[in-house]
């Protein structure tokens, strides 16, 4: 018992961010690719959101890298919360998160977006010292229907300059690539 209990903690790890207990970089890539390659047979839409959270790094210089985590955690469990049964929520890196949305075509998915950047907005973080405070995000939406070989690869960096252009523009807003 105590061999099978730590294989699947070693499991567990090698599919989530210790973190937030979101799935990890790793299983998302993996997740996007199966996801791309379903879209080769069924031609159904398959959008992507990249969330970023704003000046992140203020609150981190402003009240201290594990308030920070804090943070982290407390946005990921809103993200966990608002995503839907068939979608794949995931952190990709410090302060990003991604959202994979099968069989959604572009204009379904910006409204997704826009559900999760108000839930990330109005989502009221309690920090363990009692503090309050809020975070916004900008979030950048991309969407494909046809398949090329690689072509998830295109996805996720026309998501990325969806979210560049989310942040030129101000930040807190959601910004979609077509
Ligand atoms: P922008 O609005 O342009 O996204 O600004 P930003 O400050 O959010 O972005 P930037 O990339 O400059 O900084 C990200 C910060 O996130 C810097 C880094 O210290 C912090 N960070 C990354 N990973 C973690 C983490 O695991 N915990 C904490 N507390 N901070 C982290
Ligand atoms: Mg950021
Ligand atoms: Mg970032």
């Amino acid at each position: 018992a105590y061999v099978s209990r730590n294989e699947r903690r070693t499991a567990t790890l090698a599919l989530h961010d210790p973190l937030t207990g979101l799935y990890n970089v790793r299983y998302f890539y993996y997740r996007l690719s199966e996801a791309y390659a379903n879209l080769g047979r069924t031609q159904a839409p398959l959008s992507l959101l990249i969330i970023d959270l704003d000046y992140f790094k203020k609150i981190n210089d402003t009240y201290g890298h594990p308030a920070g985590d804090e943070v982290l955690k407390a946005i990921a469990s809103a993200i966990a919360r608002s995503r839907r049964a068939n979608e794949t929520a995931a952190r990709v890196g410090g302060e990003e998160f991604v959202l994979l949305l099968p069989n959604c075509p572009l204009v379904q998915a910006v409204q997704v977006a826009e559900r999760v950047r108000n839930t990330i907005k109005e989502e009221r973080i309690v920090l363990s010292d009692g503090i309050e405070l809020n975070v916004t995000a900008s979030i950048g939406v991309a969407t494909t229907a046809e398949f090329e070989p690689g072509g998830e690869k295109k996805l996720y960096s026309n998501a990325d300059s969806a979210l560049y252009r989310a942040k030129r523009n101000g930040r807190d807003i959601t910004v979609a690539n077509s």
